[in-house]
C-alpha cells in the first residue's frame, strides 16, 4: 500500500517536529506547514489524505483553514490540536467541518491512533463494505488486502505498478484522479520518472489485463485533460 499523506499545521517547530518523527516513524508520509496560509497552498497542491490543524497560527487561524477548504469541497478528515482551556475552540472547529479534536499537551501514541482511525473511517468504508477487502469489477475480483486479482479464480499477474495504479482507482470509485497524483502515490515522490506518459503505458498494460475491451474500457476510464476514475 502506498503511505498515506499526513499535512501538518503547526507553528512551534518542536512539536510540529515531534509529529512529524512520529508519523514518519508509522509508514505516513509527512508534510509540513508553519502557517495557515502554507496550509492551504499544500492542501491545495498536495491533497493530503488527513490534515493535523493547530488553530493558534501566526497568520490566518486554523478555523479559517479548515472553513476555507470545506468551502473548496476539500473532504478530507481534519484532526484539530487544541489548547486545553480552549472548549469553545473544540465546538467550533468541529461545526466549520473538523472531524476530531485531541487536546494539547497530547501523547504522540493518542494522535497517531485518532490518524488511524480517521482514516479507517474516511478511506476504509469501500474495503470494510465488500467482506475481506474485495472489490469487483464484473467476474474479476480485487483483494486489496492480499494483493490478488483474479478473473474466475484465474489469477491475473499484475506488476506491483499496475497494482497500486488499480488500487488507487478502485478505492475511489468515480473520483477522477490526475496523473501527477497517481504519479505520486505510486512512486511516492513527485519527481523524475519520465513523464505523464509514463502512467498512461502502465495504464494501458493494466486495461489489457482488466478490460474485456482495452480500448473501449469499462471500468478503468480516461477523463480527459486529467486522469483517470474508477468507473464501478
Ligand atoms: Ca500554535
Amino acid at each position: 500500500m502506498s503511505a498515506e499523506k499526513i499535512l501538518i499545521v503547526e507553528d512551534e517547530p518542536a512539536l510540529a517536529r515531534s509529529l512529524e518523527y512520529g508519523l514518519a516513524n508509522e509508514g505516513f508520509k509527512v508534510l509540513w506547514a508553519e502557517t495557515g496560509r502554507r496550509a492551504l497552498e499544500l492542501a491545495r497542491a498536495r491533497d493530503p489524505n488527513l490534515i493535523l490543524l493547530d488553530i493558534r497560527l501566526p497568520d490566518i487561524s486554523g478555523y479559517d483553514v479548515c472553513r476555507t477548504l470545506r468551502a473548496e469541497g476539500k473532504r478530507q478528515p481534519i484532526l484539530m490540536l487544541t489548547a486545553r482551556d480552549e472548549e469553545t475552540d473544540k465546538v467550533l472547529g468541529l461545526e466549520l467541518g473538523a472531524d476530531d479534536y485531541v487536546v494539547k499537551p497530547y501523547s504522540l501514541r493518542e494522535v497517531i491512533s485518532r490518524v488511524r482511525a480517521l482514516l479507517r473511517r474516511a478511506y476504509g468504508e469501500l474495503a470494510s463494505a465488500a467482506p475481506g477487502g474485495r472489490v469487483h469489477l464484473g467476474e474479476i475480483e480485487v483483494d486489496l488486502e492480499r494483493w490478488l486479482v483474479q478473473r474466475r479464480d484465474q489469477a491475473i499477474n499484475l506488476t506491483p505498478i499496475e497494482f497500486r495504479l488499480l488500487r488507487e482507482l478502485v478505492t475511489h470509485p468515480d473520483r477522477p484522479i490526475s496523473r501527477d497524483q497517481l504519479i505520486e502515490t505510486i512512486w511516492g515522490y513527485d519527481g523524475d520518472i519520465g513523464n505523464d506518459r509514463t502512467i498512461d503505458v502502465h495504464m494501458r498494460h493494466l486495461r489489457e489485463k482488466i478490460e474485456a475491451d482495452p480500448t473501449h474500457p469499462r471500468w478503468l476510464v480516461t477523463v480527459r485533460g486529467l486522469g483517470y476514475k474508477f468507473s464501478p
